[in-house]
């Protein structure tokens, strides 16, 4: 496996709005039912020993269900079950009551049987991380999502490339990865660098790659990601062994689905219950876009996105906000204020702008009173950079609208907006 190193600069995902890509609803799940329609298998019953039985008892140990080194490693997984078949080629009452809780994990019929149903969910390829690994904690009203209990310390996340796919180039690569975590980082706080120096490290390898956690050749496991912490923890680890591409199609795995699934684990994300979410355990067709519960259990973890906004009746419970008056302004200007979800040390000047801070003039030329000397500050290290607009909104920024709807001027298109620098700011 061929090491190569991210560049030395430090390169800053976007992190605008991402388009919503449209998903075909192809035919890679349903391609797969027809192979094994086509082929049915007898199943097997109590007693019955054989090849179906064996593949049935690996598959649970890979994902969890029986005593598995290869996943003792990981923080907090503990199996299913403290025993495994005394037999793995026999279908005794232990692999019958696992195959039971694989059912129950997959909303499949629960009658512990290697039913055609069952057969077929085993054969759809899927994330390594396996199943019953999660830890309690209080979800929102109908969500399904799970996590690992572990997450960044900081909303400052650098991921870093130990190698390569020679399936794409690296361009595509590095984008189709970027796009990932930005797809992260558009309904958070987070935000992510590729640096040399690095907290996810990402790598593509074949069969036992380093980490005593294998892959299994084409197919099956399409990748792993580990929980948030030092060292290995929070890597992400694709299977050489796919054919990777952007898109997806018969035979072909989509990096960008995938990628999106495996950071939600390196945050700190384990499997949802949702067979709509990202982080649902199997690879059905791409979907490279966050889904509702993806966001839920994203936004518990980290918070929301930041948002800024306005209030003209007062400041906002909850929120960080800044009085906007202007003294001599004789209409109702005394109850209005400029609020954030954190606090971004924003001061408001009616003298002009404030030394040893970055202020921007807010302003509205027609109006007679006294506005031509306040200015919003900033400290000259803020991520926001704030421009002041009479003239609407500006496009790609966040922008919040500054009005005092007692106010006869033409404040009704006066706009503060604001764009993220690139880190470090
Ligand atoms: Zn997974
Ligand atoms: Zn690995």
């Amino acid at each position: 496996m061929a090491l190569a190193c991210a560049g030395l600069t430090v390169s800053c995902v976007a992190e605008g709005e991402l388009p919503a890509i449209d998903e075909d609803d192809g035919a890679g799940l349903d391609a797969v039912a027809d192979v094994i329609a086509d082929d049915p298998t007898p199943e097997p019953g109590l007693g019955d020993r054989g090849e179906e039985v064996a593949q049935a008892h690996a598959y649970l140990k890979r994902y969890g269900y029986f005593p598995n080194p290869a996943l003792e490693h990981l923080p907090g997984w503990k199996p299913v079950f403290t025993e495994e078949p005394a037999d793995p080629e026999v279908f005794d009452e232990v692999l019958a009551e696992a195959v039971v809780r694989f059912q129950e994990a997959h909303g499949l019929v629960a009658d512990g049987t290697l039913n055609a149903e069952t057969q077929r969910l085993m054969a759809v390829p899927r994330c390594g991380i396996p199943d019953y690994y999660e830890t309690p904690h209080a979800r929102k009203g109908g969500s399904n999502y799970n996590t690992s209990g572990s997450t960044w310390g900081s909303n400052q996340v650098r991921y870093r490339f130990r190698s390569f796919t020679g399936d794409l180039s690296q361009a595509d690569t590095r984008a189709a990865i970027a796009e990932a975590f930005a797809r992260w980082g558009g309904v958070t706080n987070l935000r992510f660098y590729e640096e040399n120096d690095a907290e996810i490290e990402i790598s593509f390898g074949a069969g036992n790659h380093g980490d005593n956690w294998p892959f299994n050749g084409a197919g099956g496991v399409l990748a792993h990601a580990w929980p948030p912490g030092d060292g290995i923890l929070g890597d992400v680890h694709f299977d050489e062994d796919e054919t990777w591409n952007l898109g997806g199609g018969a035979g072909l795995t989509d990096l960008r689905s995938v990628a999106l699934h495996e950071i939600g684990h390196a945050l700190g994300l384990n499997h949802s219950d949702d067979t709509d979410a990202v982080m649902y355990a199997f690879y059905n067709d791409p979907k490279p876009n966050l889904r509702y519960d993806d966001m839920l259990g994203i936004q518990w973890l980290y918070g929301d996105r930041q948002t800024l906004s306005w209030s003209s009746s007062g400041p906002l419970a909850g929120k960080h906000c800044v009085q906007i008056g202007e003294g001599s302004d004789p209409h109702t200007w005394e109850d209005n204020y400029f609020c954030s979800d954190q606090n971004i040390g924003a001061q408001w000047s009616m003298a002009g702008p404030i030394a040893g801070m970055r202020c921007t003039q807010i302003v509205e030329p027609l109006d007679p009173h006294a506005w031509s000397d306040n200015y919003l500050c900033v400290p000259t290290n803020s991520k926001w950079l704030f421009t002041w607009r009479n003239d609407g909104p500006a496009a790609g920024n966040s922008c919040v609208h500054w009005n005092e709807y007692a106010d006869p001027y033409t404040w009704d298109d006066n706009f503060l907006c604001g764009v993220s620098l690139p880190w470090p700011w």
